[in-house]
């Protein structure tokens, strides 16, 4: 699939379905997009190529200074409007786009809906969000860090969380993801097309990594069974 996400000045909308455009070989089965802006996150999502959901977002304005985007090879669940991403938890306070597979979501699926979440859809994607509103604690990176190691399979994610205007998580674990470093403004992808127009100075993430992607930084985080959510140190790069 594609991945972008954006934070910075200009329209995001633009920027990211921009980006998915320069992706779409990836995959077509549905596109989305998620931003966030005056506290609440919105999403407009449509089943088939990105065309249609660019006829969607003709009518439904969405706004914001953050945001992220997808366009899906569908792997879990059949191409339709509700399996495409981005997902949602329950409360809506959290965003996700994720590209690759996790292996044990019927057994996570199963846990939360024991404890009370509904599932929208059928992918193994949703559980991911589900996971993260389950232990959120109000640490948006211990939260991620921790969730990650539940989750078992390759995966690229980008997360948007209502709480924290100021920053995408992205995580990279067998699945491209790249983050590409402008002015004032920071891009997120999974490959460097999507971003080529805006900046050329593109961090590739390392396998097993997490980045706090905010408007005037990126901070890198090492993910592995020893990270500790509670103590987590950013590595030095050179980005
Ligand atoms: N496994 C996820 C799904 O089927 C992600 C697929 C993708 O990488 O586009 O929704």
């Amino acid at each position: 699939c594609g991945i972008v996400g954006y934070i910075g000045p200009r329209h995001v909308k633009d920027v990211v379905v921009g980006g998915l455009r320069k992706l779409e070989y990836r995959g077509y089965d549905s596109a989305g997009i998620a931003t966030l802006g005056n506290d609440q996150i919105s999403v407009v999502k449509s089943v088939g190529r990105l065309a249609n959901l660019e006829d969607k977002l003709v009518s439904e304005s969405i706004e914001g200074q953050i945001g992220i985007g997808h366009t899906r090879w569908a792997t879990h669940g059949r191409p339709s409007d509700e399996n495409a991403h981005p997902h949602q938890d329950c409360q809506g306070q959290f965003a996700i786009v994720h590209n690759g597979i996790i292996e044990n979501y019927v057994q996570i699926r199963e846990e939360l809906m024991q404890k009370g979440h509904t599932f929208k859809s059928e992918t193994d994607t949703e559980v991911i969000v589900h996971l993260i509103e389950d232990m959120y604690d109000g640490n948006f990176e211990a939260t991620i860090v921790a969730a990650s190691k539940r989750i078992r399979g390759a995966y690229a994610l980008v997360v948007l969380a209502k709480n924290h205007p100021d920053r995408l998580i992205a995580v990279r674990k067998s699945s491209p993801l790249i983050v590409g470093l402008g002015e004032g403004e920071n891009f997120v992808a999974s490959d460097i097309p999507a971003i080529l127009e805006y900046t050329r100075d593109v961090y590739v993430l390392d396998d097993g990594e997490m980045a706090v992607v905010r408007r005037d930084s990126v901070d890198c985080y090492p993910l592995n069974e020893k990270t500790d959510p509670a103590h987590l140190v950013p590595v030095q790069k050179d980005v």
